[in-house]
């Protein structure tokens, strides 16, 4: 059994001042893996404290020390890889084909932030003022359960970069993954402050990083309902935030695309990260006279998708992380139903035939894909966070670009089309932060963030780093 009592302060671990502990729960069995114990309101504060005495220093090195130190905590991260794809399989329930690209993912966070770091220009010329970007102050980092060691490197790296330090607040979902994360970090030797970790609860370490004056700066991942919690408690003391929140992403296949290719791909980004993902193409668009040979194909593709033990080499989907999650994708499966959407494939309950019987106590959703849907409807309307994927059609290019913008999300949008300048055209009319075209993969120079309810801010590259900077300019320098 995994018992943690500790947090990360100052360079050390110390044991929790908190009392509550925390179950760990397999999602695959729902069975204890252990427990951990919560940090309290003290444990927050010292852990500010520490981040607070460390900025001193750490705001005035340079950029060669900066980058020495992200390459360092490169290379002790991924001297941890295979421990940390572990307890992404044991404790979040990723499939094992999977987790350790996603431990390499985190990993390689550091190495984009140093990219980014490389070519900063920390003082400008605008007007006749000369601009330096100084590091902002003490950053709360505050991260969900669906890729946590991904986005505790990505904004501490960031945070590292600019000069800034941090105090990161997982989710307490993550701690086995945390711990690993952590020791591996720590063996990076940064000066003591620089980063600190305290698992903890959102209403509670949360809101004390979201309330406490010492604090700079918030990088929260996570629903758009908790973003706007944080954005209300952060303006009382000007905290900036960047705040990467919900998405209920469209995926247009127009007429011209390559079916063949198109289908499967729009499977493998609806059902990434077993669906727990903000950025899944969850909203399929296609012509209105294709429907019936989309159906059919998407029913044959996903019938042949693996749902199951994560330990088996040919597994995509694993459980969901929680009974809690699991739960919500039921209701969200049930409305679809009752709201009259067809059920192409899937639906309610766990899948047939898992294997071993244990797994049948598990998380495991049959992925579910929705037909003849309006737009209206909850599934076309709200984030899932499940294998769900939910059909819409149009009849006209205009009427794919209305559908996927009729939406409080804005942060991805997919299009499958050979001709590049109608996929451009589309593009440029979509209102998200980010559209891949044809499958084009993820870019971490590119800025990644939403628009409208999807957030504030964008994240990776320039404009990242530039989030955890404030600009001073000086005039008659
Ligand atoms: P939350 O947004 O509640 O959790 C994300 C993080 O915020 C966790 O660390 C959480 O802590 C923390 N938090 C919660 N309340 C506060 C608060 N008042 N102040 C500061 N921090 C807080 O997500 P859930 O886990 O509840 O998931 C619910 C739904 O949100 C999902 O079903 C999905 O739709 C969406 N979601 C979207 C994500 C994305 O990447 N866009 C990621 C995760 C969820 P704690 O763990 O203690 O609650």
């Amino acid at each position: 059994m995994v018992n943690i009592t500790t947090h990360y302060i100052n360079g050390q671990f110390v044991e929790s001042k908190g009392q509550e502990k925390f179950g760990l729960i397999n999602p695959s069995s729902n069975q204890l893996l252990g427990h951990v114990t919560l940090g309290n309101v003290e444990d927050t504060q010292d852990a500010i404290a520490a981040a607070k005495a460390a900025f001193k220093t750490f705001s005035t090195t340079t950029r060669e020390e900066r980058l020495d130190w992200l390459q360092r905590l490169y290379d002790a991260l991924k001297a941890r890889a295979q421990p940390l794809s572990e307890a992404m399989v044991e404790e979040f329930g990723a499939p094992v084909k999977k987790s350790p690209i996603a431990a390499a993912f985190s990993t390689d966070e550091f190495l984009h932030v140093k990219k980014a770091l490389s070519n900063f220009n920390f003082v400008r010329e605008m007007g006749n003022a000369k601009v330096i970007f100084e590091p902002l102050g003490v950053t709360a980092v505050i991260t969900p359960w669906n890729s946590n060691a991904l986005f505790i490197c990505r904004k501490m790296g960031t945070a590292i970069a600019a000069g800034c330090t941090t105090v990161i607040k997982p989710s307490e979902m993550s701690a086995i993954q945390t711990q690993v994360l952590v020791e591996a970090l720590h063996e990076a030797g940064l000066p003591p402050g620089v980063f600190n970790v305290v698992v903890g609860r959102g209403d509670v370490v949360g809101a004390e990083l979201t309330r406490h004056p010492d604090v700079a700066k918030i990088s929260f991942t996570g629903s758009t309902a908790t973003g706007k919690t944080i954005a209300k408690g952060a303006v009382d003391t000007m905290k900036r935030v960047t705040l990467e929140l919900g998405g209920k992403s469209a995926n247009i296949i127009l007429d011209d695309a390559d079916f063949a290719k198109a289908i499967p791909l729009a499977i493998m980004n609806a059902f990434l990260n077993n669906g727990e993902a903000c950025n899944a193409g969850t909203r399929l668009l296609v012509p209105e006279d294709r429907l019936d040979e989309v159906k059919k194909s998407i029913k044959h593709a996903v019938e042949q998708v693996k749902v199951g033990n994560c330990l088996d080499e040919d597994t995509f989907i694993g459980p969901l992380v929680s009974r809690k999650q699991y739960e919500r994708v039921q209701g969200y499966i049930k409305s679809g139903v009752e709201e009259g959407a067809e059920l192409v494939t899937g639906g309610l309950g766990h899948p047939q035939g898992l294997s071993p019987k244990s797994l049948e106590e598990g998380n495991f959703v049959r992925p579910t894909v929705f037909a003849n849907v309006t737009r209206n409807m909850r599934i076309a309307q709200e984030e899932i966070f499940g294998p769900v994927l939910s059909i819409l059609t149009y009849k006209t290019d205009e009427e794919a670009i209305e559908i996927a913008n009729d939406s409080i999300y804005g942060l991805y949008a997919y299009i499958s089309s050979s001709d590049m300048e109608r996929a451009n055209r589309i593009a440029s009319q979509l209102q998200v932060g980010r559209v891949s075209i044809n499958g084009a993969p993820h870019d971490t120079g590119a800025p990644f963030g939403g628009f409208k309810q999807s957030g504030i801010g964008r994240e990776y590259g320039e404009i990242g780093l530039e989030a955890y900077l404030e600009p001073k300019a000086i005039l008659g320098s």
